[in-house]
C-alpha cells in the first residue's frame, strides 16, 4: 500500500513543482506510451517496467530509466501492485477488485494532461472555409464561416458582424476513422456548435467549463470590448474564471438559454433551441431583440417572438432573471 502522506496528485504538489516534473524526454515518453496503450475504451491498461521501458526508452539503461519513471510516480504515474489491479486513484467504485496485475498507468491527472496535448493535436492542413447555409439577421447577406488557428469564426462578409469566434479544438474538423479529408462542412459545423454549446452554457451557468470554479460576471459595454460591429451590440457579460484564467464573452440572450421557460416557449413555436446552433438563434446571437433598460444597475430585456406571441424575460446586474412576461 501506499504511504498516505506521499505526494499523489497535482492537488498534493505546487503547480510549479508539477510541472517541473515534465522537463525530461524519458518521463514525456513515458507519459506517451501510457496513454497510447490506454486507446479509446476499457479500463487504463497496466504496463510492466520492461514493457514500459521497451516502448519509452529502449537505448536508455535501466536504471537511469527508473529514476525518471519514478520522478512521476505519485501526480502522474501510478504503480499498481499485485491484487490492487485498479490502483487507487482510478478505481472507479472504492473496492472494487480485478484481475491482479502489477504495472504502471497514468493517474487520472496525467491522464488529462495528456488528453488536453491530445486533443488540441491534429495532422494536416487544419485552416478551412465552410459552407454554411445562414443569412445574416441585419444585411441579408449570406454568412461565412472559417476553421483557422483553432478559432472557429462566423462572420457577414456584409456587414461585418461577428456571429461566433470561439477557440475550438481541431478534433471537429476530424471523422472518427476518416481523417480530416472526408468530414463534410455541415457535420464540422454541427460538431463545433455542440462542442462550443457546451462550453458557453456552462459559463451561462456561473461554471467554468475547463475547471469547475464558480466565474464572476461583469456587463460591459460592447463598445469597449473590441468585437467588430460594437455599435449593432446592446449589451456583453463578461464571465471569467479566477481560478484558471479561462474567460468569456456572451450576449444576455445566450445567457438565457440556460432558462427552461425561454426552451419551452421556444420548443413549443418549433425552435428547439438545444439543438439549433447559437449563430442560427436570432435574439443570442444578435441584440436585435435585446433592450437595455438601465446600466445603473445594469438591467436588460430579450424579447423573443414567434407571429402574435412573445416572451420578454429580464436580467439584472447579478444575472437573475427579474421579471418574464408572455
Ligand atoms: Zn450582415
Ligand atoms: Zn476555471
Amino acid at each position: 500500500m501506499r504511504e498516505r502522506d506521499e505526494p499523489r496528485t497535482h492537488g498534493r504538489l505546487p503547480p510549479e513543482t508539477a510541472l517541473s516534473l515534465l522537463s525530461n524526454e524519458v518521463r514525456a515518453a513515458v507519459l506517451w506510451q501510457l496513454s497510447e496503450a490506454r486507446g479509446g475504451g476499457g479500463p487504463p491498461p497496466l504496463l510492466s517496467f520492461s514493457e514500459l521501458k521497451a516502448l519509452a526508452a529502449p537505448d536508455v539503461d535501466s536504471s537511469r530509466f527508473n529514476y525518471h519513471l519514478q520522478q512521476l510516480v505519485g501526480p502522474y504515474v501510478e504503480r499498481v501492485d499485485d491484487g490492487d489491479a485498479w490502483g487507487e486513484a482510478s478505481r472507479p467504485v472504492p473496492g472494487m477488485a480485478g484481475d491482479p496485475e502489477e504495472g504502471y498507468q497514468l493517474t487520472p491527472e496525467g491522464t488529462t494532461l495528456i488528453r488536453t496535448v491530445r486533443a488540441w493535436s491534429a495532422e494536416g492542413e487544419i485552416d478551412r472555409e465552410l459552407a454554411i447555409d445562414h443569412d445574416c439577421d441585419y444585411c441579408g447577406t449570406g454568412l461565412t464561416a472559417r476553421y483557422e488557428s483553432a478559432i472557429l469564426a462566423v462572420q457577414c462578409p456584409g456587414c461585418e458582424y461577428l456571429y461566433d469566434y470561439n477557440l475550438t479544438p481541431p478534433g471537429v474538423l476530424e471523422g472518427a476513422d476518416d481523417g480530416f479529408a472526408d468530414v463534410d462542412d455541415g457535420d464540422v459545423l454541427d460538431r463545433a456548435a455542440a462542442y462550443n454549446r457546451a462550453i458557453r452554457l456552462a459559463f451561462a451557468r456561473g461554471v467554468c467549463p475547463y475547471c469547475g470554479n464558480g466565474v464572476d460576471a461583469e456587463f460591459q459595454d460592447p463598445e469597449t470590448t473590441g468585437y467588430p460591429r460594437g455599435d449593432r451590440r446592446a449589451a456583453l457579460i463578461r464571465r471569467g474564471c479566477s481560478h484558471c484564467g479561462n474567460k468569456d464573452n456572451l450576449t444576455v440572450g445566450e445567457l438565457l438559454l440556460r432558462e427552461p421557460r425561454l426552451v419551452s416557449f421556444c420548443l413549443d413555436h418549433g425552435l428547439d433551441v438545444t439543438r439549433t446552433p447559437i449563430w442560427g438563434i436570432e435574439f443570442a446571437a444578435t441584440d436585435r431583440h435585446t433592450t437595455v433598460r438601465s446600466t445603473d444597475p445594469w438591467a436588460v430585456a430579450v424579447d423573443v417572438t414567434f407571429a402574435d406571441d412573445r416572451l420578454t424575460l429580464v436580467v439584472d446586474e447579478s444575472l437573475t432573471v427579474v421579471e418574464a412576461g408572455e
